[in-house]
């Protein structure tokens, strides 16, 4: 029975298709972490579809645009996108999981030289951008009435040749808009990539759709955690205990050296520098922070 149960589980048949981003700024990491999932894809990214041979999976290569499209019209049964994609396009499809790579922001951005005075600037003015679902929705949450104009790349140049009066449009570091003489005003939306997929799936795929978000919380546990080593003074150690928890609570060892023990947990890579600098001043020595695989939650 058990065995039946987990053929029909991982069923040859079914597969979960899942489309990523062919080229572009989302390639790598959608690759990658499927990788770290331990799902490798029998042929090359300039294919339009892989399988994989170790995991219940095919993988569908698009422009990131089409996405959404394809995933609500179940060809694809999720996708990988950036959720600003997911926000224009995403209609009748849900979220599934936040990834944490490809962080960027969608923001309102005008010449350097012009006097900004608020959202109310953009009152009867020209904005380019490729988002224009997005920011009719903020325009109009504003009461703005501005005209949008719509194209679907270089969006920055639009104020610099006359064609806007400012633009809408994703940001990371803000170099290109200072290369192109702009300033950010207004950040409408951050982003970053995500799981997109429909409430509908059938029981199967959604079985291995869940054995595969597993893998990837998994994945990206270890990445934002590591692992860390230290000696603690004895009578230092309840106080060095309170500041890392630990995934349940530290392991603590004695040392030969009497009065110190080795102290065993798991920090956040966000905490990491604050609680270092803790660690020392109450007199943690030989700390090693090391990397983790694979982090089961
Ligand atoms: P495609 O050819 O597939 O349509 P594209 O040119 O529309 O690609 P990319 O520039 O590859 O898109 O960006 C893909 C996604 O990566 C964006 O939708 C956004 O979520 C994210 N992104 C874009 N620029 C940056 C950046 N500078 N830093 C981090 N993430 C970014
Ligand atoms: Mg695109």
């Amino acid at each position: 029975m058990q065995i039946l149960q987990t053929f029909f589980r991982f069923n040859i048949m079914e597969k979960l298709r899942i489309a990523i981003q062919k080229s572009g700024r989302l390639s790598e990491k959608s690759v990658s972490i499927l990788k770290e999932a331990g799902i490798s894809l029998t042929n090359g990214e300039r294919k339009l579809l892989s399988v994989s041979g170790s995991f219940p999976i095919e993988v569908l290569y698009l422009r990131d645009d089409d996405i959404p499209q394809y995933v609500r019209d179940k060809v694809a049964d999720i996708g990988i996108v950036g959720e600003n994609v997911f926000a224009e396009k995403g209609n009748d499809i849900e979220i599934i999981e936040r990834l944490g790579f490809s962080r960027c922001r969608l923001s309102l951005a005008v010449p350097k030289q012009v006097t900004y005075n608020g959202p109310a600037f953009f009152n009867n003015r020209k904005i380019a951008t490729s988002y224009p679902v997005i920011l009719k929705r903020y325009l109009d949450d504003k009461g703005i009435k501005a005209e949008i104009h719509e194209i679907s790349g270089s969006v920055e140049i639009a104020p610099g040749i006359g064609l806007a009066d400012g633009i809408f449009d994703i940001v990371s570091s803000g170099s290109t808009l200072i290369g192109n003489g702009l300033q950010e005003v207004e950040v409408v939306m951050k982003s970053e990539a995500v799981i997109i997929g429909r409430s509908d799936l059938q029981d199967g795929k959604k079985s291995i759709l869940n054995d595969l978000l597993f893998r990837i919380r998994s994945v990206l546990a270890a990445t934002n955690n590591k692992y860390i080593l230290l000696n603690a003074p004895n009578d230092k150690l309840d106080q060095i205990i309170s500041i890392i928890p630990g995934m349940k609570s530290p392991t603590v060892m004695p040392l030969a050296e009497s009065g110190w023990s080795s102290v065993h947990s798991v920090l956040s890579e966000s905490q990491f520098w604050q609680i270092i600098n803790e660690l020392r001043a109450y007199g943690a020595q030989g700390i090693l922070v090391i990397p983790i695989e694979k982090m089961i939650v």
